[in-house]
């Protein structure tokens, strides 16, 4: 119907291997002011397929965490919703499906590498190092007879091939991005040992899931191309892509522990009030111009994503005792 704007559907899509961090909390108040300013529907999806390193006590807190912020949403794994499960490690099915249609399509290929290849194909003069640790390609050459000598004597993973072209998007905070043919390599979408690859579910999810507005952190802006890779693979338009930016410690480093309470479980245990932390959060981000105060509720109609900067933002120095604690 001309005219007719599809109502946005936006998520919150975090792993539960550890406590959310600020950087973390940054992306999911972000994520949620956008969907929340037009109205639309908000999702948060556990991504927890990597068994070993997620816990389920982590997926309880950060539910925790994000409600005690004053973040809301409508379809999740503590509420369901018309596209549950809400937990990837409870999606198997719909990856399997995927991963049928691309093998059927041509687009896999069955990899026999060990990471004991990977690294002295990266050592090697010219080798992968000087492209940033993309998968030199190894299995994609191999013949008919080959794969099956190979196969005899380890189980593969699967790698989808990329295609050979630049790969173009317009980022809602980066601007317009281009990566050059290939970009990233050839990545692996089903391990060895039977788990599914981050790329390949989150798409699969986003597509089930009706996602229209992904914005997360800048560090998965370089998965970018190879998510629009999937998507056209099966089929599917793309949602609107916009990566917030990094937060770092004031000395311009990695966040951690060595910064003061950079997880929300540490600052709520200090009695940090969630109104402090939010509006820490949104004027690190650009959506208000001073710290003050505020819900995230009160937020909806400053939000732009015009204002939130392209660059990583560091914290300033003795950020807790001036901004929070105080
Ligand atoms: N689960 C991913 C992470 O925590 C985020 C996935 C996404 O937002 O696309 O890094």
């Amino acid at each position: 119907m001309i005219g007719q704007r599809q109502s946005p559907r936006g998520r919150f899509a975090p792993t539960p291997s550890g406590y959310l961090h600020l950087g973390n909390a940054a992306s999911a108040l972000l994520a949620w002011l956008q969907i929340r300013s037009e109205r639309g529907t908000f999702i948060l999806r556990v991504e927890d397929l990597d068994k070993p390193r997620c816990k389920p006590e982590y997926a309880e807190a950060l539910i925790d965490d994000l409600k005690w912020l004053g973040l809301d949403w409508d379809e999740g794994p503590d509420k369901g919703g018309p596209d549950a499960p809400y937990s990837q490690s409870e999606r198997g099915e719909l990856y399997e499906l995927a991963l049928e249609r691309l093998q059927a399509d041509g687009w896999l290929y069955p990899c026999y590498c060990s990471r004991a290849d990977l690294l002295s194909a990266a050592s090697a003069p010219h080798g992968v190092a000087a492209e940033g640790g993309a998968y030199p390609g190894t299995c994609r050459r191999l013949g008919p007879e080959e794969r099956q000598e190979r196969a005899r004597r380890k189980t593969p993973s699967l790698r989808f091939a990329m295609p050979d072209r630049e790969l173009r998007f317009a980022d809602g905070i980066a601007g317009l991005r281009a990566f050059p043919p290939g970009a990233g390599g050839d990545f692996v979408v089903k391990r060895a040992d039977g788990i599914v690859g981050y790329q390949l579910a989150v798409v699969v999810d986003d597509i089930a899931m009706g996602v229209t507005d992904v914005l997360r952190g800048w560090d998965l802006l370089d998965s970018t191309p190879r998510q629009l890779a999937l998507y056209e693979a099966l089929g599917a338009n793309p949602p609107r892509f916009a990566h917030g930016p990094l937060l770092l410690g004031p000395d311009g480093s990695r966040l951690s522990k060595r910064h003061g309470s950079v997880t929300l479980a540490s600052l709520r245990e200090q009695g940090a009030a969630p109104e402090k932390v939010t509006g820490f959060l949104a004027w690190l981000a650009g959506v208000i111009d001073r710290p003050e105060p505020v819900r995230p509720c009160e937020l909806t109609d400053a939000f732009a994503l015009g204002r939130i900067p392209r660059e990583a933002v560091a914290l300033p120095e003795r950020w807790q005792e001036k901004w929070i604690s105080s």
